[in-house]
């Protein structure tokens, strides 16, 4: 299963948006407020922390998979 990250760029101002991104593949799964860098989430922690994004994650966990599948044979 892909983990996921926030951005870990500098924030310009305390009320900027990071960017969620998968661990595996790079993809963006949209912006969410946080005040740190983080990685190694999993879909729930990260649906858990954004529940808006769950659609976008849970469709992005069955893609995913498809990609990491052809790469690693
Ligand atoms: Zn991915």
């Amino acid at each position: 299963m892909p983990t996921y990250k926030v951005g870990t760029e500098p924030l310009k101002t305390r009320k900027s948006m990071r960017e969620v991104l998968c661990e595996l593949c790079g993809k963006c799964m949209g912006k969410a407020y946080f005040s740190q860098a983080y990685s190694g989430l999993t879909a729930d922690q990260a649906i858990e922390l954004w529940p808006y994004l769950k659609m976008d994650i849970r469709v992005h966990e069955s893609q995913c998979a498809l990609h990491v599948q052809k790469q690693s044979g």
